[in-house]
């Protein structure tokens, strides 16, 4: 009993030395990793992962890469879902911004063609106004020629 929950507590004290997200493909001493099967009786069968050296010479409460596959598989997956999801924010933010930007696009044509409006109409309110001067004055010659006769 003793023995058993020495090894685990062994095998989790490596794991929080060694910890490394997802699936280390190499150890920290250069070499590579090895996938093994444990034989231990609290994780029989379990697969894990393992430094080359660390594996051939057995070693023991040591700090070389040791992970367990299904929690490097795991770790895998939330390090996919945190990229999805940062990927799908990004995305996000990025159509955001572009909405943002056509947004302000269509308001400044907007206010451009409102500004247009805006001389246009001041042109032709000035025309008028020069032709309305011109017509009176051509009417007060008309009257002034008509009198004479
Ligand atoms: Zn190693």
């Amino acid at each position: 009993m003793s023995n058993i929950s020495g090894s685990s507590s062994c095998s989790t004290n490596v794991r929080e030395r060694g910890r490394i997200v997802g699936v280390p493909k190499r150890c920290w001493c250069g070499e590579t990793i090895v996938a093994k099967t444990s034989k231990s009786d609290h994780n029989p069968n379990r697969r894990y992962l393992r430094c080359v050296y660390a594996a051939g010479n057995k070693l023991m409460n040591d700090n070389h890469v040791f992970k367990w596959v299904d929690d490097a598989l795991l770790d895998e997956v939330e390090t996919m879902k945190e990229f999805i999801s940062e990927t799908m924010k990004e995305k996000k933010m990025q159509m955001e911004l572009q909405m943002e930007l056509e947004k302000k696009m269509v308001m400044e044509v907007e206010k451009e063609i409102f500004e247009r409006i805006e001389d246009v109409k001041d042109e032709f309110k000035s025309r008028m106004n020069r032709m309305i001067i011109v017509l009176v004055f051509g009417c007060m010659i008309m009257i002034g020629l008509v009198k004479l006769i």
